[in-house]
């Protein structure tokens, strides 16, 4: 089992932690990659794209040749969880600020989120959220996160806050508004595992 974290900017070290207490939690082995660049995603059996800047990790995707690979292991299967920005990567729809910032996004699941939601509000904030499928709260950690809007076709809400969707799946494809990595909690990281 190899796990790659898209690691060409925002928060990535973190995730590559909570990957391997989460396979040492479920007893898995395996190796956690760094990844930047294109010749690494071929081995993956799951992968993480983290939070940071959306429009600048999508110009990086695309300038390092990550961008069409992505979406197609997307579209065959591979296990892919987004976080923050890597959320608002995974939707087929934005707001208007990302359209006005050109930023491209994988067009991988049937959502549409609103990029700065929270951020212009709250900006960081902590919050227990109850997530389908999980017993007991997950302690969610917002930094000027994402809203999923509405979902749509296979896309599933998991969970809200605030009335306002923070998390959801479809069928290989996992994404939430606020960053699992930055909780001692590893159950978002285990569900993305146990897709495998
Ligand atoms: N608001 C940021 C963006 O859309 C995401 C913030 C984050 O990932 N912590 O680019």
């Amino acid at each position: 089992m190899r796990a790659g974290v898209i690691s060409v900017q925002g928060a990535a070290p973190e995730h590559v932690m909570a990957l391997q207490d989460a396979m040492a939690r479920m007893g898995m082995h395996g190796e956690v990659a760094a990844v930047r660049r294109p010749e690494q995603l071929a081995s993956l059996s799951c992968v993480i794209i983290p939070g940071g800047e959306s429009t600048t990790i999508s110009k990086l995707l695309l300038r390092l040749g990550l961008h069409e690979p992505l979406v197609r292991m997307g579209e065959e299967g591979v296990p892919i969880l987004g976080t923050c920005a890597g959320c608002v990567l995974l939707a087929r729809e934005g707001d208007g600020e990302v359209d006005r910032t050109g930023t491209a996004l994988l067009d991988l699941m049937d959502m549409k989120v609103d990029r700065n939601a929270f951020g212009r509000q709250r900006e960081s904030f902590e919050a227990p959220l109850d997530i389908k499928g999980l017993d007991g709260s997950f302690p969610g950690v917002f930094i000027r996160g994402p809203v999923i809007e509405r979902t749509w076709g296979r896309c599933e809400a998991l969970s809200s806050h605030d009335g306002r969707i923070v998390m959801a799946r479809q069928d290989n494809l996992l994404a939430t508004s606020f960053h699992p990595e930055l909780s001692r909690d590893t159950r978002v990281h285990e569900m993305l595992l146990r897709m495998l």
